[in-house]
């Protein structure tokens, strides 16, 4: 079985919500059998994706993830980031100073470490940009991303091996490249959403990331899809760098009653939103447990 779990839904600036970040988990048997999952995956640990785990970790089905009261980050073995912002890389400092000096049981430096995966431009900016400036300096010598993380690089879907990463054999998940901000030209800011496949089954599952309307280069994706998580901007703007709700009532009823809304800001409950549910398949909800594949 393969499950998603927002740590929260919410967009960058929502202050009702944490930020979009997931915790997908794979499991032998399920949730309901087993205490803790045979192997899992973070998508992306913004700024409050500490918080988000440190109240999870007391819920039921999650104790796995508490510590003698502190996070147990070691329990998740990689972190995939989509791209740089904030709201999706700002827990990263806390997730690598805890890995490596923080949670005393573990006894090697090999064992501290979660696997960092990424594109290689993701990774080499998110060191170069964002966490060298905090995590450059260790006490007696400077610091790399290795020694914080096991980096494993992978290709956009279709452009390199290895261009996607494996859990429990069974399942897999690659990345492609999404209209999310661009400077000057197409794609020139990396970012990417995930396409997270059975493979047993042929099935497959959307997970947008940060993306404007694109039915063109995501159309196929999405038809074919059993399951979409794709973000949503709820208000119009002049220059959209998410998916505005009005874009995304003008798919095809059959897309959107597979789809799953998150990244919205804080008026989701308002009256004006109340047609989402029969819209799309509703707004995404923190903290519960989707099952992707394999539910029985
Ligand atoms: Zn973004």
């Amino acid at each position: 079985m393969l499950t998603l779990t927002f740590l929260g839904v919410g967009s960058a600036f929502a202050k009702r919500n944490l930020n979009s970040n997931a915790l997908i988990e794979g499991w032998a048997k399920g949730p309901a059998e087993q205490g803790s999952p045979d192997d899992s995956v973070l998508i992306d640990f913004g700024t409050t994706g500490p918080k988000a785990l440190h109240q999870i970790k007391d819920q039921v089905g999650f104790q796995y993830l508490d510590h003698n009261g502190l996070i147990n980050y070691l329990a998740i073995r990689r972190v995939l980031i989509t791209h740089l912002h904030a709201d999706h890389i700002g827990g990263l400092e806390e997730l690598a100073l805890m890995t490596r000096f923080g949670l005393a049981e573990a006894s090697s430096q090999e064992e501290r470490r979660l696997e960092l995966v990424g594109t290689a431009e993701v990774l080499s900016s998110l060191w170069e940009h964002s966490l060298k400036g905090g995590l450059g300096a260790s006490e007696g010598r400077p610091a790399k991303l290795k020694d914080y993380f096991t980096v494993r690089t992978v290709h956009e879907r279709g452009k390199g091996t290895p261009d996607r990463i494996r859990i429990m054999e069974r399942y897999e998940i690659s990345l492609f490249r999404t209209h999310h901000i661009q400077m000057t030209g197409q794609f020139d800011w990396p970012s990417y959403g995930l396409l997270i496949a059975d493979r047993e089954t042929g099935e497959t599952v959307v997970f947008s990331g940060d993306t404007q309307f694109d039915p063109q280069g995501l159309g196929n994706m999405l038809a074919h899809a059993g399951m979409i998580f794709h973000d949503v901007q709820l208000e119009d703007s002049k220059s959209p760098v998410h998916a505005p709700m009005s874009a995304l009532r003008t798919l095809p009823e059959e897309i959107r009653r597979k789809m799953i809304l998150y990244h919205f800001a804080d008026e989701w409950d308002g009256a004006q939103y109340d047609s989402v549910a029969k819209e799309f398949a509703g707004f995404a909800e923190p903290m519960r447990r989707y099952v992707l594949f394999g539910g029985g």
